[in-house]
């Protein structure tokens, strides 16, 4: 493939959120985002990174996957091929050679995640690719940059995530689920907004709204204590799904 990424990091871990959590995964962190989200814990990745011929790309992620034998699985058939991959940022989005890149890698088989802040278009993605897009809430400072009409290109394998900051921000998920009927659509997982550290504290990020933090710190748990739930991948969910990560 012709053309150039600008690449943060590509690494191969464990897949930590969505319904696919506990899968071996390569995560390609593509650099740059359009917006400063008030709990951001990688603006890192708005400037640091390194421009990348495509194929470059795609040859890290086939030597990351290469120790991954297919069928080694005790004997039984391999649902899907791992490891999984995840594009994500900063927004990966805002590169134009992501969409075809992540094509290219579902061309030979593997399961593509983007991990989207929802600002921008999902209907350049190739419809194998699963998007787990964000609807942002109004303690991120970017409830403004939400791309309402993404909702109708949802497909039954992407998932909404909302990262919630306070009990205003979880009764506006509540409000917006119930309005666009989302757990219809796919599956729907909350975060809460884990308060960043002093060298995570980035000075372009939005301010934080007082209450939500206030609000957090006296009820975060109660939250995640009622809403978690047990994931596997594809399954389909009637209710919200609870983790901790503060990245789009
Ligand atoms: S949380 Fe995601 S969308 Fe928001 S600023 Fe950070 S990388 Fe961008």
């Amino acid at each position: 493939m012709s053309g150039t990424l600008v690449v943060n990091e590509i690494y191969l871990s464990l897949q930590g959120e969505s319904t696919w959590a506990g899968l071996p995964c390569v995560f390609v962190r593509l650099t740059g985002c359009g917006l400063r989200c008030s709990y951001c814990d990688t603006a890192y990745a708005f400037t640091e990174g390194k421009r990348q011929p495509v194929s470059e790309v795609l040859s890290s992620v086939r030597r990351l996957a290469a120790e991954f034998v297919p069928g080694n699985l005790g004997g039984m058939v391999d649902p899907i091929k791992l490891p999984l991959v995840e594009f994500t940022g900063g927004e990966p989005l805002l590169q134009a050679n992501a969409a075809p890149a992540m094509k290219a890698l579902c061309d030979e088989g593997f399961t593509v995640l983007v991990e989207t802040s929802g600002a921008y278009d999902l209907g350049v993605l190739d419809p194998r690719i699963r998007a787990i897009m964000d609807l942002k809430a109004p303690g991120s400072g970017e409830a403004k940059r939400n791309r309402w009409e993404n909702i109708a290109l949802l497909k039954s394998t992407d998932e909404v995530k909302f990262v919630l900051g306070s009990w205003e921000d979880y009764a506006w998920a509540k409000n917006v689920i119930l309005e666009h009927n989302l757990t219809a659509r796919c599956p729907v997982l909350f975060s809460w907004v884990a308060p960043l550290v002093a060298k995570q504290q980035d000075k372009s990020l939005k301010p934080v709204p007082q209450c939500a933090w206030n609000t957090i710190s006296r009820n975060c748990t109660p939250i995640a204590a009622a809403n978690t739930r047990v994931n596997s991948p594809n399954m389909m969910q009637s209710a919200p799904t609870v983790s901790r990560k503060n990245t789009a």
